[in-house]
């Protein structure tokens, strides 16, 4: 079974970052590089993205509501919640599954504080028409370049364009730590107020804990241990194609912990390979795309060639998307079924209907970079082999709950 994710950092680099984490906290050097690459001075390193979101807000301290797309990551309203704002969630366009300008423009109530113009699943949303849509108003513009790490519009980076930004290390993401994460600002004043902020988050790790974590995750992808991985997932989690999710009301413990020291050096060592990384993602994307293009009942998104996308996964629209997925499960691969869900529904809001049937039919295709050729060929072969409705019902089909 192919993993639908597997962490970026091999064990080579693992080794390497607990020596690194053992001599130093490599901290500053990661704040450094990625302060360089996105031309902004301030980095704060942080727990997880969703913990930069929020200190952004907290620092920017005007509560109000946050405009969002409904078709995004549970933890972000959850985020604008901890910090005192409400959310207000926008449809995505049907096409890159990204809020559009025009869709910011028309949400810019009074009571609108800040913006998280979201790069979601690593697709570049149209930054700069958002950037155009809030100027001269008093609202903060966030990047959520969690997931987008070095994909680029109009060949500037993401993460370069709003007042602040975050960048996520989590494992599923385009540069795997053990956990964490980044928030960007150029702005010497909300620098200042994030750094209040943060002030009570612990000073970093370098824990036994943060290796047994890492290393764990390594493992639970390799090809021997993966099937009773996959077999966990499918014990714990439902396989739920479309559900609605409750968001957490309340802060967890531990929140502020900070990026732990073997984090920001797992990440540090793997930053120099970015550039191939992403090479290898977009190459992987290609593949794909020629692969699910002559497919009927699967169609790639269609995002303008000015957004290159970061390509964490390759999202599919799949007309019947529980048949797809049981297809992939059965050829031996395993395909992300993330956002299952639309925000909007989680918020008891109504409308947003193109997330909600986004939600219900956009599949992942695995696309980290450690992926061989071998594998990319194979699970582009099982795509193409894909007969919608037809595929369903063959003979020796393991059982899975549809959604
Ligand atoms: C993953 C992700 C997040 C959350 O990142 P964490 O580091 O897990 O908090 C937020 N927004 C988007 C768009 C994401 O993809």
């Amino acid at each position: 079974m192919i993993p639908r994710y597997a962490p970026t950092y091999t064990y080579a680099d693992l080794v390497a970052a607990v020596e690194i984490a053992r001599r130093e906290d490599a901290g500053e050097r990661l704040r450094a590089r990625l302060a360089e690459l996105h031309g902004m001075r301030h980095v704060f390193l942080v727990e997880s993205a969703r913990v930069g979101l929020y200190a952004a807000l907290r620092a920017w301290g005007r509560p109000g509501r946050v405009v969002l797309p409904a078709y995004d990551c549970i933890v972000v309203p959850e985020a604008i919640r901890f910090a005192g704002h409400d959310p207000r969630f926008v449809d995505v366009d049907e096409g890159s599954l990204s809020m559009t300008p025009a869709a910011v423009r028309e949400a810019l109530a009074p009571d609108v504080s800040a913006v998280f113009a979201t790069h979601a699943l690593g697709i570049p949303c149209d930054v700069e028409g958002i950037r155009d849509a809030v100027r001269g108003r008093d609202v903060l513009l966030v990047e959520d370049a969690a997931a987008a790490l070095g994909a680029r519009v109009r060949g500037r980076i993401v993460g370069s364009f709003g007042d602040a930004a975050v960048i996520s290390f989590q494992a599923t993401k385009v540069i795997a730590g053990e956990t964490g994460g980044a928030l960007l600002t150029d702005r010497d004043d909300l620098a200042e107020r994030i750094r209040e902020v943060l002030r009570p988050a612990r000073p970093p790790r370098a824990g036994a804990r943060e290796l047994a974590t890492s290393l764990a995750r390594k493992l639970a992808t390799s090809p021997l241990v993966y099937p009773a991985t996959h077999l966990a997932y499918r014990a714990i989690g439902s396989e739920a194609m479309f559900e609605v999710v409750e968001p957490h009301s309340e802060m967890p413990p531990g929140y502020l912990a900070g990026c732990s020291r073997l984090s920001s050096a797992l990440v540090l060592r793997q930053i120099d390979r970015l550039p191939a990384n992403l090479e290898r993602r977009r190459s992987i994307a290609r593949r794909y795309e020629a692969a699910v293009a002559g497919v009927p009942g699967l169609a790639p998104l269609s995002i303008p060639e000015v957004f290159e996308p970061s390509w964490i996964q390759f999202p599919v629209r799949a007309r019947d998307k529980a048949g797809f997925y049981r297809h992939m499960q059965r050829e031996g691969v395993d395909v992300t079924w993330t956002y299952r869900y639309s925000c909007a529904d989680s918020y008891g809001v109504q409308g947003c209907p193109v997330s909600r049937a986004a939600a219900a039919t956009v599949l992942g295709l695995p696309s980290y970079p450690t992926l061989s050729d071998e594998q990319v060929r194979h699970v582009a072969d099982a795509a193409r082999r894909y007969r919608a409705g037809i595929a369903a019902h063959g003979a020796g089909a393991p059982r899975a709950k549809a959604g």
